[in-house]
């Protein structure tokens, strides 16, 4: 393999060589699970199920091979190694550790649950029928339980799930994330609701569109944020937009384009270009090693939600793009003004995915909420729909008028994921902070000129590490520890200018 100064012990050396088994592997079930999302015609669905169930069978005998695991048991009695060969033993002992305590047998049977809940909660989610996917989660919840009891905790069963998509984020934390931000968005956004809006957006903005014309816009914002891009990524389309990466070399996005608010597909790619740029400015050493690309995916969110506001949401980079939203929207009455207004309206509303950077959170806190209830056992599946819908009313003062606009709404759960959406604040209020180092944005001086200083900034501060760091580690290398009055600060300046008051 190839050598590089970061990488020279002869333990970690043999560990990566074994890994590139894995690694290849990986690339495998990658490309399957994008061809799955993107080009695969419909009624492969069961074929490739079955694939990728035995796929990640295979993956776990490989991975719990005898003489690898006796390898990274050694490796983690080695005292003189690199930050990166450090790593490697962190996240393998990570995985380890969920290969040894679940059962291949409980792996397997929840790898078939998933796929089976997620045709059926597309098919309730048409019909508006949370009857129909309750016994597929009420199963789901069970697994998850179960789950957490086999990998173990200390205080409660959730942080167990919470750890599996953030190392080491409890749900305590959480519960604290939540409470220091409820009231001052809260009341931040009351007074938005109480203002006129200083500049109220056209209907020309929020109407339909020429998807031609979007999608090459799309294309023409992604080349100029990635001079490569078509070269070594690509954006094809999806029913939900996501990111993967098989090598910093071959990263991939999609987005989405619906019958109108063109907004939610140019917003969508942004993102997508925040998590694919993580991959993309990974360091070269890293590439085949269980530390290439993120793994954080507080971390990862924050660079999709730099993007998404910081880029996406700013009077300057509209300036630059406005010919061409006219172009998609076929009217050359939109202006910096409308459309900025446009992109950075706030407006409590059912989706989760539409809403904008101030009531995101509650449809996340919601969540949260429900999933740590009914995890440590205080709530049933069978109540979920009349809480969520309550808590709905409680937070935005609105109330869902059918399911798929309500508990249906996000696949997450579906897929067996409980515990992944706090990432989505966590990760937004880091956004933040990066954008309050590198003095970008709205409310500072410099001026987001292009994107070339800013991914310059974030390969040297983040990218370049792949997923040497932990979160809290990645933060105390910057010199920077989480704080959520960052972001309340600068939703409060931000959006009162808009607002007037
Ligand atoms: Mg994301």
């Amino acid at each position: 393999m190839k050598t590089s100064k970061v990488f020279t012990n002869p333990t970690i050396l043999k560990i990566l060589d074994y890994y590139k088994n894995l690694w290849a592997l990986s690339y495998a079930i990658g490309i399957a699970h994008w061809d799955l999302e993107t080009y695969m015609p419909p009624k492969g669905v069961g074929a490739r199920g079955e694939a990728l169930g035995r796929l990640s069978t295979i993956r776990q005998k490989l991975f719990l091979n005898k003489d690898f695991v006796s390898l990274i048991h050694k490796s983690q009695k080695i005292n003189n190694l690199t930050d990166e060969e450090k790593a490697v033993v962190r996240m393998l002992t990570r995985s380890l550790k969920f290969y040894e305590k679940l059962p291949s047998k409980f792996i397997e049977e929840f790898e078939n649950l998933t796929n089976k809940s997620t045709v059926v909660w597309r098919e309730a989610k048409a019909k508006n029928d949370f009857k129909l996917f309750k016994p597929y989660l009420t199963k789901i919840f069970n697994s998850n339980c179960k789950m957490a009891d086999y990998l173990g905790y200390v205080n409660s069963p959730y942080d167990a799930l919470l750890d599996q998509y953030e190392e080491g984020l409890t749900t305590k934390y959480v519960e604290n994330f939540f409470l220091e931000i409820k009231n001052p968005l809260k009341n931040l956004l009351s007074k938005i609701m109480n203002a006129k809006p200083a500049r109220i957006a056209t209907q020309s903005v929020a109407g339909g569109y020429d998807k031609q014309k979007m999608s090459e816009l799309n294309d023409k914002i992604l080349k100029y944020f990635w001079g490569e891009y078509g070269q070594n990524f690509r954006l094809d389309t999806s029913t939900h937009p996501f990111t993967t990466s098989f090598s910093k070399s071959d990263t991939r996005i999609t987005t989405w384009y619906h019958d109108r608010d063109f907004a939610r597909s140019l917003l969508a790619t942004i993102h997508e270009f925040g998590h694919a740029l993580y991959d993309l400015q990974s360091a070269d050493e890293l590439e085949m090693t269980s530390i290439a690309g993120g793994s954080s995916l507080i971390i990862h969110e924050s660079q999709s939600r730099f993007w998404e506001n910081f880029m996406g949401r700013s009077e300057s980079f509209i300036d630059k793009f406005l010919s061409d939203m006219q172009l998609a929207v076929h009217s050359s009455q939109l202006t910096v003004d409308s459309v900025y207004t446009y992109f950075n309206k706030v407006s409590p509303g059912l989706l989760r995915v539409e809403a904008d950077e101030v009531t995101y959170h509650f449809h996340i806190m919601l969540r949260f909420e429900i999933e740590k209830e009914v995890i440590e056992g205080r709530l049933e599946v069978r109540d979920l729909r009349e809480i969520w819908n309550a808590k709905m009313k409680d937070y935005l003062g609105i109330t869902p008028e059918n399911d798929s606009e309500g508990v249906l709404q996000d696949i997450h759960w579906s897929g067996g994921s409980v515990g992944y959406f706090p990432t989505y604040s966590l990760g937004t209020f880091l956004g933040a902070q990066w954008a309050d180092q590198m003095k970008v944005g709205p409310l500072q001086t410099r001026p987001l000129e292009g994107p070339t200083f800013v991914k310059l900034w974030l390969r040297n501060h983040i990218h370049k590490f792949g997923s040497t760091y932990t979160l809290v580690d990645l933060l105390k290398k910057n010199g920077m520890k989480f704080d959520p009055k960052v972001n309340l600060k600068y939703l409060q300046e931000k959006y009162s200018k808009i607002y007037n008051f």
